[in-house]
């Protein structure tokens, strides 16, 4: 027997609509590539939106064709977060920091019809537009009066003069949920990058549960500001969820070094900001060099790779900013967990809490979690067994675009994604990621966790940042070594990194060696490369070998 409920298909416009109509003056607030701030509302860009829906039907786009974007956070990018997806099409978003030839290759790939871009990146669509066959559309996004007499692009538009024109009572259509919504490419650091197609439901579903309580608890009383990119895996959701929840929206532009960072929180009001652990380090040191302290900010989500220990310390006691660790995947959509306190945890003491914030966190309700040995056996949740890490959730990924399924089935034929983590799972569910699984160094037949290693380094007050990777050893297999970028102007020596283990950790855990490099290499996504690291290092012997 079925529900006699409504059947509304959970679509990405419905979000618009519902900001429209209950936050339509909701302030959205953009640093723009022109350098000046930019001031709108959910009603205005609910009415750009529709606008931009309107211009793809006149460009005689099919359901389901896709839009790409090349564009940093910004008003004109949530416009297509909203018209492309809402409309039916699907919004590729690229991450600019990808190698021309590997933008090129996920443009094909993806066969995008569209592209926008913004200022900045003309010098990426210059070297581009001659490989991308598909292309029939190239979009400045940017005043008819920007748009350069000599691109050498043919027929470059620009994005206000293709809207301007359209109609603004665009009515939303009604298709199924399962539609595809969005697209994002893993980063590609090993292979090809693969695409991951992400469903209206999927998205939705997502954004429901990123705003609840116990997740990024966003609400309309919340200035947001999204400094992580809403080229990468939507904005982790944000600007669905800032929808759903009618808050402010504050979006950072291109200026993502900690002066312009700090000040745009200033000048805002912002209450909640999220970012990955390297540029909440520039605002640190940014925000310690000028003796200031945040005046609005009350809490920042920090994910994308292990939030370093002296970093929470110092979002928490140095400036009152409440730090939630979280993980997730290009392939999560992608919030998977969260490290919020249960009740009896606020009990705890101040040192049992502080450790508990450097896990990844609690499964957020949608998101099933498993570790597993290599029999594939299901480990005990103890805190201390690791496993590789395997989730299954209705916005976590079936299928890869026009690829294979990575799912591997459990006894009863339930499909997990393996993330490819190593992780531990305690008694209360707080999941704790110790490694990739192509980084963990075995010595002596233990793991050690590389990023146990990096964090106590991290704590050094002359390091910006740690990398630790093994390095091959005749009698241990493997023994650790951690580089190390020295802040500018800050001295350390080997001895003085090594005796900063003493105490710290087991002394076999301590790295065997430290080598100084000017700086550890970053992916496209802002994460480090260990590969290159290790490219870097090649030759490299540990010391007595
Ligand atoms: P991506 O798909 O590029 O966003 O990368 C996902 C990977 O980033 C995960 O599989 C983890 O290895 C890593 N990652 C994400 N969040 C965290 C975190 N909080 N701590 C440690 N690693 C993380």
């Amino acid at each position: 027997m079925l529900g006699l409920m409504q059947n509304q298909p959970l679509l990405i416009s419905s979000l618009l609509t519902f900001a429209e109509r209950h936050h339509g003056d909701g302030e959205i607030v953009s640093r723009r590539v022109e350098g000046d701030i930019h001031r709108t509302t959910y009603r205005q860009l609910a009415g750009r939106a529709r606008q931009l829906a309107s211009a793809l039907d006149a460009q005689g786009l099919a359901m389901g064709e896709r839009v790409a974007s090349i564009a940093w956070n910004g008003y004109r990018h949530m416009e297509m977060y909203f018209g492309v997806s809402g409309s039916g099409r699907v919004l590729h978003t690229i991450n600019p920091r990808l190698h021309p030839e590997q933008i090129a290759w996920v443009v094909n790939h993806a066969e995008d019809r569209v592209l926008c871009f913004d200022m900045t990146f003309l010098p990426i669509v210059q070297a581009i537009h001659s490989h991308c066959p598909t292309v029939q559309k190239w979009v400045m996004l940017c005043d008819a009066d920007k748009l350069p007499a000599d691109s050498g692009i043919p027929n470059l538009v620009s994005y206000e003069a293709w809207i301007g024109a359209m109609r603004t009572d665009y009515a939303w259509p009604q298709f199924d949920e399962n539609t595809a919504s969005s697209i994002c490419y893993t980063s590609g650091t090993t292979g090809n990058p693969k695409g991951v197609l992400y469903s209206h439901r999927s998205s939705v579903l997502h954004a429901y549960a990123a705003a609840l309580p116990d997740v990024m608890c966003l609400s309309s009383r919340d200035a947001v500001l999204p400094v992580v990119p809403m080229f990468h895996v939507n904005a982790w959701g944000i600007p669905y969820s800032a929808a759903l929840t009618g808050c402010k929206l504050v979006f950072p532009g291109p200026a993502l070094d900690g002066k312009s960072v700090y000040e745009l929180i200033e000048a805002e009001g912002v209450t909640f900001a999220a970012g990955v652990p390297t540029v909440w380090q520039m605002l640190l040191t940014h925000v310690r060099s000028q003796g200031q302290k945040f005046s609005s900010l009350t809490r920042t989500v920090i994910g994308g790779a292990a939030c370093p220990p002296a970093m929470i310390a110092a979002f928490e006691d140095e400036f009152g900013v409440h730090v939630l660790h979280a993980w997730g995947m290009t392939e999560t959509s992608p919030l998977g967990t969260l490290c919020t306190p249960k009740k009896k945890q606020l009990a705890w003491p101040l040192e049992q809490q502080r450790a508990l914030q450097q896990k990844q966190g609690r499964a957020i309700c949608g998101v099933d979690m498993k570790i597993v040995g290599g029999d594939g056996q299901e480990l005990p949740w103890d805190g201390k067994t690791y496993g590789d890490l395997l989730v299954r959730g209705p916005w976590i990924l079936e299928r890869y675009f026009k690829g294979d399924s990575p799912l591997v089935e459990d006894a009863s034929g339930l499909g997990w994604f393996p993330t490819g983590d190593v992780a531990t799972i305690d008694a209360d569910g707080f999941m704790h990621i110790t490694d990739r699984s192509k980084d963990v160094i075995k010595s002596g037949g233990e793991w050690i966790s590389s990023i146990d290693v990096e964090n106590i380094a991290m704590g050094h007050p002359a390091v910006a940042m740690a990398a630790c990777i093994g390095m091959p050893h005749p009698k241990w297999d493997e023994r650790p070594i951690v580089a190390i970028a020295l802040k500018p102007g800050a001295s350390a020596t080997r001895e003085d990194i090594l005796a900063f283990y003493e105490g710290k950790t087991a002394k076999w855990q301590i790295p065997d060696d430290v080598v100084f490099v000017d700086a550890i290499p970053l992916g496209a996504t802002g994460k480090m490369l260990k590969t290159r690291l290790r490219e870097q290092l090649a030759g490299y012997k540990l010391p007595g070998l």
